[in-house]
């Protein structure tokens, strides 16, 4: 039978099979010999020991689509990320952080924002436009309202995604309505998914319903710049593309250089001025990195 690994414990995997009962499993076979070392998210073989007691093996492990180093799972399709239009407050920076980061691993992510009931229309619309070229979809939602849910679950269904945000933007929420099965208590989310301290490091995959799982990412708020070279950044927004042939010089990181056409795109509002700032705080931060 064909499963997928949900969860790993002190050498103990939980294998979601295709059944849809959750076996216990223990790494035997070949692969154990070939260092390759099973994730969660990894689409395996089992063999059952026991039925009554959702006992297996994992026979084999199959191949991997890719596999994320944060968090740490394997074929994951996508990352969605949520923050409250208001109440918080978005923290632009912190996003446009994830979405770097997640490009880096080739990952899409789906920006959305809650509680657009908290806010006036014209509010949503500035935060349409400064993400509409960022290469990402946007969606609005109110899970109080159940508006957008419907476009959130489109987005989900049939899909592994990482699931991110800051803690009080309506993250459990969104998802007990998505999955009212799942029946998760308001604002525990990553506790229900973590289950005791022990494993908090692990990532988990959470089953929304047959071939759609959702990997929570706990720890958001200490998120990373990846080790990238601070001249290489400005590859990481497609919103620059169209502009950056016609920047003076060529290789033109678009910060001080005279003649950037890029600039000049954020001062006809052509280009977000929120990416671009962030794009710049982004790229200093990079640089005092490698001096060290
Ligand atoms: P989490 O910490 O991200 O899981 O957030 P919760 O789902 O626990 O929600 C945090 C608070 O925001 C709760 O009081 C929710 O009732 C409230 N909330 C969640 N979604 C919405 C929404 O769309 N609109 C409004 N006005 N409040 C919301
Ligand atoms: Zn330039």
């Amino acid at each position: 039978m064909k499963g997928k690994i949900i969860r790993g414990v002190g050498g103990f995997y939980y294998v979601t099979a295709d059944d849809l009962f959750t076996y216990e499993c223990k790494a035997r076979g070949v692969f154990r010999n070939e260092s390759v070392k099973p994730l969660v998210g990894d689409n395996v073989e089992i063999e059952i020991l026991s039925g009554e007691e959702k006992l297996a093996n994992i026979t084999k492990v199959l191949k991997r689509r890719n596999a994320l180093i944060r968090p740490e799972v394997a074929n994951v399709d996508q990352a969605m990320i949520i923050f409250a239009a208001s109440e918080p407050k978005p923290n632009l920076n912190l996003l446009d952080r994830f979405l770097l980061m997640m490009r880096l691993q080739d990952v899409e992510t789906v920006i959305v924002f809650n509680k657009k009931d908290k806010v006036t229309k014209s509010d949503l619309d500035s935060l349409y436009r400064i993400y509409e070229k960022s290469g990402n979809r946007v969606i609005f939602s109110s899970a109080l309202f159940s508006e957008g849910i419907e476009a959130i679950m489109d987005e989900l269904k049939g899909r592994t995604t990482v699931l991110a945000g800051p803690s009080g933007v309506g993250k459990s929420s969104i998802m007990n309505t998505v999955n009212p099965d799942a029946a998760m208590e308001t604002g525990d989310l990553s506790r229900k998914l973590k289950r005791g301290k022990h494993t908090t490091r692990h990532s988990e995959l959470m089953m929304v319903c047959r071939d759609t799982f959702l990997v929570d990412t706990p720890g958001f708020s200490s998120l990373y710049v990846p080790d990238i070279e601070a001249g290489h950044l400005k590859d990481y927004y497609p919103e620059f593309e169209e502009y950056e042939d016609e920047c003076r010089f060529a290789g033109c990181l678009h910060l001080k250089e005279p003649g950037c056409r890029v600039k000049q795109a954020v001062e006809e509002g052509a280009i977000s001025r929120s990416r671009y700032d962030n794009y710049v705080y982004l790229y200093d931060e990079l640089k005092d990195k490698r001096r060290f």
